[in-house]
């Protein structure tokens, strides 16, 4: 029997990076947080962080992220997208604790999110009120953890709690450092 067997998605919601797409929240049979380690040393481009344990991986131009037993995926075309992209990563988990034996885990953080990994995820009003120009200027500084998120006031208005959820996953996932008081799943 299959280590993974049901992934079941919950909600549909615009996607936050691309709006002409969609994303998804899902919940899976299992938490496949002692196959994440095998993920991260199967899949280069693997933002992972054992802390969480929390772990992206990237299809194309797909992203999927899980924290226990919970799957969100982002830059979806449509619901057959979708069940496509859970297919495949049902399968490459499966794959992946099937042949544990002979894969050497990897615990390590690999991937450093980019400014643009920030700025799709803020509010882009410009407004200034984290003591930056432009919300562009703001990523630079929080990719370089010169900044905290809490700097940003307007994402934390009550106007952009979609983006604000999604953009602390994001930096919790890449291993940043995020009051445990705002670490929570959309
Ligand atoms: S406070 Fe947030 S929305 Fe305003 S400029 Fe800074 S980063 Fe952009």
């Amino acid at each position: 029997m299959a280590f993974l067997n049901e992934v079941r998605i919950i909600k549909i919601l615009p996607c936050l990076a691309m709006p002409e797409r969609i994303r998804f929240i899902a919940e899976m049979d299992k938490d496949i947080s002692e196959v994440m380690p095998y993920l991260n040393a199967v899949f280069e481009d693997a933002i992972y962080n054992h802390n969480g344990p929390y772990i992206t991986l990237k299809k194309g131009d797909k992203l999927i992220s899980v924290v226990g037993k919970q799957v969100s995926g982002s830059k979806i075309i449509d619901l057959k997208d979708a069940e496509e992209l859970i297919k495949w990563f049902k399968a490459i988990v499966n794959q992946c604790y099937e042949n544990r034996d002979s894969i050497k885990p990897n615990i390590e953080r690999r991937k450093k999110l980019t400014p643009l990994d920030i700025f799709k995820l803020l509010p882009r009003t410009n407004c200034k009120k984290c003591g930056e120009p432009t919300c562009m200027a703001f990523a630079v500084k929080l990719v370089e953890e010169q900044k905290s998120i809490l700097a940003c006031a307007e994402i934390f208005s009550g106007r952009f709690n979609d983006k604000k959820k999604e953009l602390i996953k994001t930096l919790v996932s890449a291993g940043y450092k995020v009051p445990s008081e705002f670490q929570e799943m959309s």
